[in-house]
């Protein structure tokens, strides 16, 4: 197998942190902030931060169009997370228009205002470890479809999602030490299947 190349899209939000977090593997990840940068890549993170500002920005450079394509062609991998796994999924009616990648539809901040952020350590079954989840302003999974699986819950919600060439998480996984997910998704064998492991409720 080819080796992986990574980039993380850097127009706003924490995209400093994924890149950390992918150098603490020895992962040379790129920013990416223009069609060019994308030219090439396998796995694209699209980081947590504010989910309309990075849709206008997604559109002013011309990357939205470029992702889904290349995504549809089946020659990128997206792992969302945050703000990012909210735009993977469907509309729900609010703005800011989402990509419709994921088949799945999240709500924008659904656990209330920035002082209803929390840390968990959560147990995420699908990969049999436990993980400090840090959730901000996070949304919530309101539907998954058939072409989705809830890998990990934390309590009754949802919080890492899968679909074919894609992994979405509700939270931040970049923002603690721990570089278990980033790994994870540079192996799509692990996650890429669409058999469900848990249903939603
Ligand atoms: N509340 C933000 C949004 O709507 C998401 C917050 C985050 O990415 N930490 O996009």
């Amino acid at each position: 197998m080819s080796l992986p190349v990574v980039g993380v899209l850097a127009l706003q939000g924490a995209s400093a942190a994924h890149l950390a977090a992918f150098a603490s593997l020895g992962v040379d990840a790129r920013e990416v902030r223009s069609r060019e940068q994308l030219t090439g890549l396998t796995h694209l993170v699209m980081p947590g931060g504010e989910s309309t500002t990075i849709h206008h920005l997604l559109e002013l450079f011309d990357l939205r169009r470029e992702i889904v394509r290349r995504h549809r062609a089946g020659e990128l991998a997206i792992f969302g997370t945050c703000s990012g796994a909210i735009l993977l999924g469907g509309d729900d009616g609010e703005p800011p228009p989402r990509l419709g990648l994921l088949d799945a539809v999240l709500e924008r901040n659904a656990y209330g205002r920035q002082v209803d952020s929390f840390t968990r350590v959560v147990r995420l079954e699908a990969l049999d470890a436990e993980l400090r989840c840090v959730f901000i302003r996070a949304p919530k999974v309101r539907e998954v479809g058939p072409g989705a699986r809830v890998l990990a819950r934390d309590g009754d919600e949802a919080i890492l999602i899968s679909g074919p060439g894609l992994l979405a998480a509700t939270f931040h996984p970049e923002l603690t030490d721990d570089s278990l997910l980033h790994t994870y998704f540079l192996r799509p064998e692990l996650w890429n299947a669409v058999a469900p492991v848990f249903s939603v409720g």
